[in-house]
């Protein structure tokens, strides 16, 4: 499609562009497609008798007499009339609008929009929009404007650029098969039902209609970008030797833990690479479904390696898989940043030299001087931490490496099928068993000691808690700091416990010996910040205190809580805040009522809005013009499907039918205009 440079179209010079320009409309497509942000519904007309006071609406109603004009002071002019209905009249009052108010005729009809008041028993209107009813249209679109283009003026340009761009032969951005299957209307239809919709209903449809193609060319352009060859690999996996190594495991696994090894295996049986998103809970026990692919791999002769987003986390996988190994001949080596530069330079040697098979590790492991001897299976967990970039770093460091990656579904379901559309996809669903509900509770600080008290009755029983705080040091008085925190605590409250600390500026080996303290015992309360965020795992540890709850997003907070509640004791989720801004309570009342990751995720989004999403370079989606991740989930679903029966069909969207998605994918995914759209 050629592209129309807007002063062609009557109505637009040279200076009205430039002021276009500004709104980001560059072209004929970019004004047509320019959507208004809401509507006056002058198609449901309501009469006098039947208003309510502080509501707007519209009516029809006779000017009683040419408006009186008093001057109240200086630049201040008020226009007073009556607006007659039948029996009943409403007073209008115009303020400062010479123009507005001298055009009102004696004894004509007009539309009148606007919010009706209720003054000395009188109904009263201010300053409200004025229409003729016979030039009017039915929903007259409302649009985002820039100072020097009113209203008015956008609705004439794009009525006129309208009458360009639609014309009978015009071909569809959604091919008319996929169009009819999916019950959506033509883009012409729709363009001008979305600029001035003759009812409510009209409009509807206009934006399901959109809502659908912008999805569609969000999806199909993700997956074209995504798309690579899959290839073969040379790790096949013959042999399936999970089964040995369950055996060996000190607990049952769950049926959704089996699955997930069932569909790990099956798919490393096969000559193209495993491409897998495991999402599960915090707490579902991903780790050894890892384990057992881990192991599967190694007694198929092939490495594998584990990368983890924090060091804490690094080490504890390690910790973990070398005692799940205990009792096999497989074992585990740690690669992170913070070694000795003598034991990486070991380690390295033998991850080469493929005496290594298995390493966990950080980032450090897609560092440029990594290499591996037969790297056939790459494991990411929290992926969401990692972005798309390094997964594929780390998958570059195999040729064509079968790839698991795990989740805790901070992302909202919507998101991750657009990101992650490219991954199979396995849910773990289930919990293991004797697990118990979380219970949560929201306080203020008054609360203090009384949680204090309930967390010595949990120690003396031999179990853990942690309090986690927002800062390292205290530099905010209102802000509960760590550091003086635990001293605090340490002197006073809890002399006669063992109390520890831990935060992110500390050494990583420092780190590691206080999780260690607080995994064996040693430490019965710990005070931390959020480095403790993602994944740590100590069993006896049941109570989760949150200092500043309302400083943490709701995501945040249910990865915290899921520190506790990962063994078979009752758990304690409190969370402390005197704040009583209405997010900050909703974000608690959320937290209160439920545990489940999939819906706080969601909820977290419509809390948080998409932009924060979108706003990530890393998640790679550009922006959307209408439709809402946070709501259109339906839609999602169906584009999707659609997409993929476009490219299966037409892989390189060659057909004319696809001539204009591919357009419009360009046009999505072009930085040029994502930066000037903002
Ligand atoms: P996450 O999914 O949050 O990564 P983990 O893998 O860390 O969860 O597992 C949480 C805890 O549950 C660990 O202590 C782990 O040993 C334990 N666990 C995992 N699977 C089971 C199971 N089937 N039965 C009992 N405990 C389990
Ligand atoms: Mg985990």
């Amino acid at each position: 499609m050629t592209v129309t440079p807007l002063k062609y179209i009557k109505g637009v010079g040279e200076k009205r562009a430039q002021l276009l320009n500004k709104l980001g409309i560059f072209s004929l497509d970019d004004l047509v497609h320019y959507f208004p942000r809401s509507y006056l519904d002058f198609s449901n007309l309501t009469e006098i008798k039947d208003f309510i006071p502080e509501e707007v609406c519209c009516f029809k109603a006779t000017v009683g007499y040419t408006p009186v004009k008093n001057e109240i002071r200086r630049g201040l002019t008020i226009y007073k009339t009556l607006l007659i209905d039948g029996e009943y009249s409403v007073n209008l009052n115009i303020f400062n609008s010479a123009y507005a108010a001298e055009g009102l005729v004696e004894g004509e009809e007009y539309l009148f929009y606007g919010k009706i008041t209720l003054n000395r028993g009188s109904f009263e209107i201010t300053n409200p929009i004025i229409e003729n009813p016979d030039a009017v249209k039915a929903m007259q679109p409302i649009y985002p404007l820039t100072a020097g283009l009113s209203n008015k003026i956008i609705s004439k340009i794009i009525d006129n650029a309208l009458g360009i761009y639609i014309n009978d032969s015009m071909s569809d951005v959604i091919p008319d098969e996929l169009r009819r299957k999916y019950s959506l209307c033509h883009e012409s239809f729709a363009l001008k039902s979305i600029h001035s919709p003759a009812s409510p209903h009209d409009l509807e449809i206009a934006r399901k209609r959109f809502i659908f193609e912008e999805l569609l060319t969000l999806q199909t352009g993700m997956k074209i970008l995504k798309r690579r060859n899959r290839g073969y690999t040379s790790f096949t996996f013959d042999k399936d030797c999970s089964e040995d190594f369950i055996s060996t495991l000190p607990f049952t696994l769950t049926n959704a833990q089996k699955n997930a090894i069932a569909d790990c295996i099956k798919d490393t049986k096969k000559n193209t690479p495993m491409n897998r998103l495991v999402q599960g809970d915090v707490g579902s026990g991903k780790t050894v479904v890892a384990a057992a692919v881990i192991y599967n791999a190694a007694k198929n002769g092939i490495q594998s390696a584990f990368m983890a987003p924090t060091d804490i986390l690094a080490r504890q996988h390690f910790s973990t898989l070398t005692k799940l190994f205990e009792s096999t001949d497989i074992t585990v080596d740690l690669l992170t940043g913070s070694l000795t530069a003598k034991k990486k330079k070991e380690i390295k040697e033998k991850l080469k030299n493929g005496e290594t098979k298995v390493i966990v590790g950080t980032h450090a492991l897609i560092s440029d001087d990594v290499d591996f001897d037969k790297l056939g299976l790459v494991i990411t967990d929290e992926q969401h931490r990692f972005g798309v970039r390094q997964r594929g770093l780390l998958n570059g460091k195999g040729i064509n490496p079968h790839t698991l990656v795990m989740s805790a579904t901070p992302i909202p379901r919507t998101i991750s099928l657009i990101i992650y559309g490219d991954l199979d996809l396995t849910v773990i669903d289930e919990l293991p068993k004797g697990r118990q509900k979380i219970s949560t509770y929201a306080v203020d600080t008054s609360y203090r000691e009384r949680i204090y008290a309930f967390i010595k009755k949990h120690l003396e029983r031999n179990l853990r808690a942690y309090i986690v705080c927002p800062l390292v040091e205290e530099n905010d008085g209102e802000l509960t700091a760590a550091k003086q925190y635990a001293q605090k605590l340490t002197e006073k409250n809890f002399h006669n416990y063992s109390v520890g600390l831990l935060h992110g500026k500390m050494k990583p080996k420092e780190k590691e010996k206080v999780m260690a303290d607080f995994a064996s015992g040693k430490i019965q309360l710990l005070v931390s910040t959020t480095v403790i965020e993602v994944g740590v795992d100590v069993p006896e540890s049941v109570i989760m205190v949150i200092e500043n709850a309302e400083r943490f997003g709701l995501s945040q907070l249910h990865q915290l809580r899921g520190r506790v509640g990962r063994g078979s004791e009752k758990s304690y989720c409190i969370l402390i805040s005197d704040n009583q801004g209405e997010n900050a309570k909703a974000r608690f009342e959320i937290m209160c009522r439920t545990c489940d990751g999939f819906k706080i995720a969601d909820k977290d989004l419509e809390l948080r809005g998409p932009g924060d999403f979108f706003g990530s370079r890393q998640s790679g989606i550009p922006k959307l013009k209408i439709a809402d991740l946070t709501e259109n989930m339906d839609i999602v679903h169906e584009s999707k499907q659609a997409s993929e029966e476009i490219l299966r069909k037409d892989p390189m969207l060659k057909l004319e039918e696809n001539r204009r998605l591919k357009v419009a994918i360009k046009n999505l995914f072009s930085n040029e205009k994502g930066s000037t759209l903002n």
